[in-house]
């Protein structure tokens, strides 16, 4: 038989899907309501990252009050992130400010919303190695930073985690037709998961008087639904994880998923469903 092709194991997202996209929002400003509609008209989902001393904090694009941030956030449907309790350089303070800004940050979110806050992405983009230690013991699972990959590769360092693209730079449109118009079961050798990764202000749509940007993205995501798995951030690092946690018999042709989440992997181009908590033989 000729086995050559397709011995090679590959993730797949939930229901056997190949690619993925989430989006990443900063601040917590006026225009996130907009964007909110958006996401929620054509399915997006996302993380949106927040302050939480700078709610009376003017000439910042329109950032929204206490309230405000509570009514448009709470039960969306979307992921709350960290972005620092002031916006400020994490790499430009004592490291105990930093940490306290963190700790602060998801203190705040959490009792607000009621819920578990393990997202962060860099005001500024300001991060270094330090940061990214203290992160880790402030349970902080990824980190965003403002570095674009150009790139759908799965994130190996997910506290120096880079997006794809910004939405205001030029290569999102290329990217993009390369997303929705190609599929890495259409490729034999490299047939690894594609996660496109979006970040950006909602100001800037309506600063650039450029809403349709967006429209336009969710839209086509939206027509290829059946084919894309729409998730916060924080969604796709834990399923990451569950597959990385896979257990594989020596010969690979057997398969123990010790985790509470269903995952889905590829071989010899046939898909499998592997439930939480229970082994899997693949067929021969
Ligand atoms: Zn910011």
């Amino acid at each position: 038989m000729f086995r050559q092709m397709f011995e090679e194991k590959y993730m797949r997202f939930p229901k056997g899907k190949a690619k993925a996209l989430t989006f990443s929002y900063d601040d917590g400003v006026k225009a996130d309501k907009r964007l909110l509609s958006i996401f929620g008209a054509y399915g997006l989902k996302g993380a949106f990252n927040l302050n939480s001393k700078l709610f009376d904090c003017e000439n910042w694009h329109g950032r929204m009050n206490e309230d405000e941030t509570f009514e448009a956030f709470y039960n969306s449907g979307q992921e709350i992130a960290l972005h620092g309790a002031r916006h400020i350089f994490m790499d430009k303070v004592p490291l105990c400010e930093a940490l306290k800004e963190t700790v602060d940050n998801r203190a705040y979110l959490e009792e607000k919303f009621g819920c578990i806050v393990r997202g962060l992405a860099y005001a500024y983009g300001g991060y270094n190695t330090d940061i990214k230690r203290i992160l880790k013991d402030c349970g902080v699972a990824y980190a965003r930073t403002t570095n674009s990959s150009y790139s759908f590769e799965i994130p190996s360092d997910w506290l120096e985690l880079n997006p794809t693209c910004k939405h205001t730079e030029k290569e999102l449109e290329q990217l993009s037709g390369k997303f929705f118009g190609d599929s890495p079961l259409n490729h034999f050798k490299h047939r690894e998961p594609w996660l496109f990764y979006v970040w950006g202000h909602s100001f800037e749509f309506e600063d650039n008087g450029n809403w349709d940007v967006i429209e336009n993205l969710g839209r086509r995501a939206a027509e290829s639904a059946a084919e894309i798995w729409f998730a916060t951030n924080i969604e796709i690092y834990d399923y990451v994880q569950a597959y990385n946690r896979l257990v594989f018999s020596l010969d690979g042709e057997r398969v123990y998923n010790p985790s509470a989440l269903c995952v889905w992997l590829e071989i010899r181009g046939t898909t499998y469903e592997i439930p939480a908590g229970k082994t899997v033989e693949f067929d021969k």
